[in-house]
């Protein structure tokens, strides 16, 4: 009865070789779903033993480029590995139609090339959006997902995300400060997945672009600091913004650990953590 977390992508928006764009596969029960879907996140799911049509649905936390710019790969491999018509279902905050239909748009010419040339493709890739705000989002097989404002002002609305199954919990809080919908959805939460900046880093950067994503993301700290607050047992610090020094994960959990008394993992893209089973 865990609930399981594959970092799928570790990345921020500076392209790094070594990390794909934001997003994670979370499994609960025999339910999949993929929060946000950032660079290579097609990749990343074969290499984690999953395609996008084994997917149950795809949840966006925010509709900033780094979380969503390959999400057409995804509807794309979605619509043409499937033997018979499937619906992918996107659920997101406010705004995430305007995106899909966008999208959509982008891929109208592809769509027509392929149904040209597979007599057998007699349908359009086959999409259910929905635009979800605070509250139960999905709710089958065990499974249920549940919804709380993040604050990643002036990106708004945002969502962060709580998995529920068998008695546990995973939050999926995208990118955000801290904020009262993270409190409430990480109390007494088995697993809590905060995208980070170190701002002791970020703050010598000469570039005051690189700068400005100080006032928007949580600090390892404050980070540390929702997770001792809602008493989670494992932190997972992800999206690192900048992008860590290569040996330098001891650095930044050690600064999560000297306010955070439980579990702190550093993530890199593919990295897996469970809940306990009961
Ligand atoms: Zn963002
Ligand atoms: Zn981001």
């Amino acid at each position: 009865m865990s609930i399981e977390v594959v970092l799928l992508g570790t990345g921020n928006p500076l392209p790094d070789a070594g990390r794909a764009g934001a997003a994670t596969l979370v499994r609960a029960g025999d339910r999949a779903f993929l929060f946000d879907a950032g660079r290579g996140v097609c990749m990343r799911l074969a290499a984690a033993g999953m395609l996008p049509m084994m997917l149950d649905a795809v949840i966006l936390t925010h509709l900033h480029s780094d979380h969503i710019c390959d999400l057409n790969d995804v509807v794309t491999t979605h619509w043409v590995m499937s033997p018979q018509p499937r619906t992918l279902r996107v659920l997101g905050p406010v705004g995430t139609r305007q995106v899909i239909d966008g999208m959509l748009a982008m891929l109208a010419l592809d769509v027509g090339y392929r149904r040209a040339h597979h007599a057998d493709l007699e349908w359009d890739p086959q999409l259910e959006v929905a635009e979800v705000g605070p509250g139960v989002v999905f709710d089958e097989g065990g499974v249920r997902v549940v919804a709380a404002p993040s604050d990643h002002r002036p990106v708004e609305p945002t969502l962060a995300f709580r998995v529920e199954h068998g008695g546990r919990a995973v939050v999926i809080a995208g990118d955000s400060v801290p904020c009262a919908g993270l409190d409430e959805l990480c109390a007494g939460a088995d697993i809590y997945v905060q995208t980070v900046l170190r701002e002791d880093l970020v703050a010598l950067v000469p570039a005051p672009r690189f700068r400005d994503t100080i006032d928007y993301h949580s600090t390892v700290e404050q980070a540390a600091r929702t997770a001792e607050r809602a008493g989670v047992s494992t932190l997972v610090l992800t999206h690192q913004i900048p992008t860590p020094a290569p040996g330098s994960a001891d650095e930044w959990v050690g600064i999560a650990s000297r306010v955070f008394g439980g579990a702190i993992v550093f993530a890199e893209d593919l990295t897996r953590v469970a809940t306990a089973s009961d």
